[in-house]
């Protein structure tokens, strides 16, 4: 297999979306202190580890506590139950998120999520998704703390769930992220209206893809987010290996190039809408 390219310039990156907890990971024999050190050479200094199952919740908070500052990067992490997972969602679960809701500011609980609509896998019933998409709206607002949304085919339901919930004032005005964005640009524009930030990972950076680089263009500046949705999504040009934060240096220069600014500018803007969108110093 090829060599991976990095990134060796002198920006900071936050990603604010990897799932370095993954065991695609392990199976590759990469350890999070290896996937840590090759932040800090690539100038990723904060992370953002993302769960989707109350299983997953555990793991990332256990490793946002116990890696933080490791290689000197920061972590953070969210709690929350995936569509995939809807199913799996009981009142023992809910219990569970509340009380790690109330420790989130000992615990660098920074978002809930990921949550959302899924029904290009359909791997929950849709009655599911939505009904456990809706309880998990709920305790965001309840908790005062933004979302970090998921949603794949499913376009339509998820904005009219956000749309009702925003209509009876239970968004926050900072309600969240859109993560990995693969919306239309009509539907991210309604998302920016509504508050939330858009999120930009390996897709925008694939040569087929004409729709995304069409959003980053037009969602503003002080609303865009990058990611990699590690160990997947590898942006080009290690399209093909396995993801990691590191990378996330290649999606900044895509929207950079994309937006006609410097890739030293592209992250310094994302950086501080990292830090803006998950409330962090
Ligand atoms: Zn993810």
């Amino acid at each position: 297999m090829r060599d991976p390219v990095y990134y060796s310039g002198s920006a900071k990156f936050f990603d604010t979306h990897a799932h370095i907890y993954d065991r695609k990971f392990d199976a590759n024999n990469v350890t999070t202190e290896d996937i840590l050190q090759r932040c800090r050479a690539s100038g990723v200094t904060s992370v953002l580890i993302p769960a989707d199952s109350e299983e997953t919740s555990r793991i990332a908070v256990d490793m946002a506590n116990k890696y933080d500052g490791f290689s000197e990067v920061t972590l953070y992490a969210s709690v929350g139950v995936h569509p995939h997972e809807a199913k799996t969602y009981t009142k023992d679960t809910e219990e569970y998120l509340r009380s790690a809701l109330e420790t989130r500011r000992t615990q660098k609980i920074m978002a809930l999520g990921e949550i959302g609509l899924d029904y290009y896998y359909d791997l929950s019933e849709r009655s599911v998704q939505r009904d456990v998409f809706e309880k998990q709206l709920a305790l965001a607002y309840e908790y005062d703390i933004p979302i970090i949304l998921h949603e794949r085919e499913a376009t339509g339901d998820c904005l009219d769930i956000l749309r009702r919930f925003y209509k009876e004032g239970r968004l926050r005005s900072l309600p969240g992220v859109c993560h990995c964005c693969s919306c239309s640009l009509e539907a991210s524009q309604e998302l920016v209206k509504m508050g939330f930030y858009i999120g930009f990972d390996g897709p925008v950076t694939f040569k087929n893809n004409k729709k995304t680089p069409e959003v980053a263009l037009n969602t503003p500046w002080d609303r865009i987010v990058i990611e990699t949705d590690s160990p997947y999504l590898t942006p080009e040009p290690n399209r093909g290996l396995i993801n990691e934060p590191c990378h996330v240096a290649f999606v900044c220069a895509r929207i950079a190039e994309i937006k006609g600014v410097t890739i030293d500018e592209a992250a310094q803007i994302t950086y501080d809408n990292g830090k803006k969108l998950y409330g962090v110093e």
